[in-house]
């Protein structure tokens, strides 16, 4: 027989909040469900390492899924009606897709931003030089990374170069099997005495991130810089570039290794590129459950459902500006679109009315609690691997500042809906107060008017080559945002 709870023990049951591990309360049968989408993850970021090639991963299934491009429809006056789907793909870099719902766009739309560059190695404009008999790629870093971290992994080489003819060459070395990678050296112990003095921040500079490119000289008495020459030549031969092109060129290294199953239980998975594809993937699939099944097919949602949106941006990693970033027209640009198409006698006026009544979840990763650096987090506010979508009510640093913050009536009403679709969240403060901080798109919108909260999935060693999250939290994340989309 159990035995009588005390009046405080029943008390405490009422009164205080208790956030468990989802593990713990799942149904037995989504295991199974929660694996499949893991693996799917998987592959997806494999393929999508760079916002360019996540940008065409995710728009060949678009495509195949029957979203038209929004440019095309403006260009030939076509009228959108419930249950299409458009896309608008910006200059291969950031897109931004859309279910048309039932109800005007004057009510509003709902929305999930995620952001798709995630920190790396670029090259230089001009960037091949030659030194101790090897050919070096000079590069600036791209994003907040502690240098260190990127020397002695391998490095695949991934981009677009235009070659003397104009013609735009994508550039994917080291993915493949039998690839080569690139890599950038340390110093060895032995003589790093007075390295090992420095603070982390000089330990490898900034300028000391050279990759390198190649060994072999080019086999000729006369002439100069051999092992330049022979890179050259292999480039030239593969992709008809010579060394100008590299003014033009957007080449990225980043970790050549793939996404990997973390732990004996194979709950968490390692990858490159968490921040913020695990986020910008669970949005996207998201959105897919807005679909009909067939074309034609109204959005399968409650009668009186909103359009649903899906922002996947650029450039958040140094601060979201420029035409591919989130502080960009674009998503204004695109709700006018829908507007103009979908509303009899469009005005300005009904692009304000819309972008003021939408609600928006800012999707990006969360610092999870890491219990090697357990001091930098209060326990109580963090978020924790495995306890599901990290809901963060401000961001910012020291005293909030430049953050975003989600107003109570907000927060409260996207509580709701999560509760009522039994998707586990969670806390996501940024670690201690005045222990550093940080934030990410929800502002750019919020600024337009929008609600917006900050939530996402809790990362450990976010912004290094190998970032670790769990799957369940992922799960959550894609339920989560479906479950907003639908009814927000
Ligand atoms: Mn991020
Ligand atoms: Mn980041």
């Amino acid at each position: 027989m159990e035995e009588q709870k005390t009046e405080g023990q029943r008390l405490a049951e009422t009164l205080t909040f208790e956030i468990k591990s989802c593990w713990e309360t799942i149904e037995e049968n989504d295991r199974e469900a929660i694996s499949e989408f893991a693996e799917q993850y998987k592959k997806f970021i494999d393929k999508g390492k760079t916002e360019r090639e996540f940008n065409a991963e995710c728009l060949s299934i678009l495509k195949e899924k029957g979203f038209i491009d929004i440019e095309t429809a403006l260009l030939e006056g076509r009228r959108l009606k419930a249950g299409d789907k458009v896309y608008q793909n910006n200059r291969g870099k950031s897109l931004v897709f859309a279910v048309i719902g039932n109800v005007s766009m004057k009510e509003g739309v709902n929305i999930v931003g995620a952001h798709i560059d995630s920190p790396r190695i670029d090259l230089k404009t001009n960037p091949l030089y030659e030194d101790g008999g090897f050919a070096i790629f000079d590069t600036h870093y791209y994003g907040g990374i502690k240098h260190y971290q990127w020397t002695t992994i391998p490095l695949a080489m991934h981009g677009v170069m235009f070659n003397k003819n104009g013609e735009k060459q994508t550039v994917r070395i080291g993915e493949g099997e039998g690839d080569p990678v690139f890599v950038i050296t340390d110093l060895l112990p032995h003589l790093a005495q007075d390295q090992m003095q420095k603070k982390a921040n000089e330990f490898v500079r900034g300028e000391e991130l050279d990759v390198i490119a190649g060994s072999e000289p080019f086999k000729d008495e006369k002439a100069q810089e051999k092992v330049k020459l022979a890179i050259l030549n292999l480039l030239n031969q593969k992709y008809g570039v010579t060394e100008e092109n590299f003014a033009s060129a957007e080449i990225e290294f980043v970790p050549a290794h793939k996404a990997r199953d973390v732990g004996l239980d194979r709950g968490l998975i390692g990858a490159y590129g968490h921040d913020d594809r695990c986020c910008a993937y669970t949005a996207f699939r998201a959105i897919l459950e807005c679909c009909g099944k067939n074309e034609g097919d109204t959005p399968e949602k409650p009668a009186g459902a909103k359009t649903a949106v899906c922002l996947l941006t650029d450039k958040e990693e140094i601060g979201s500006m420029g035409n591919t970033g989130a502080q960009s027209r674009l998503f204004e640009n695109f709700i006018a679109y829908l507007c103009s198409q979908t509303i009899e006698n469009y005005s300005d006026i009904d692009l304000r009315l819309a972008l003021n009544r939408s609600a928006m979840l800012s999707a990006d990763v969360n610092a999870a609690y890491d219990p090697n650096f357990g001091d930098v987090f209060d326990k109580k506010t963090a978020s924790y691997c495995g306890k599901g979508l990290a809901l963060s009510k401000y961001t910012g640093v020291r005293g909030k500042v430049g953050g975003s913050d989600a107003n109570a009536e907000f927060l409260q009403k996207a509580q709701a809906i999560l509760d009522k679709h039994d998707v586990r969240w969670q806390f996501g403060d940024l670690g201690k107060v005045d222990k550093g901080g940080g934030g990410t798109i929800a502002q750019h919108a919020a600024n337009l008017g929008v609600d917006v909260l900050d939530c996402g999935i809790p990362v450990l060693s976010m912004h290094s080559p190998f970032e670790v999250i769990s799957k369940i939290d992922l799960w959550t994340a894609y339920r989560g945002y479906t479950a907003f989309l639908k009814e927000a």
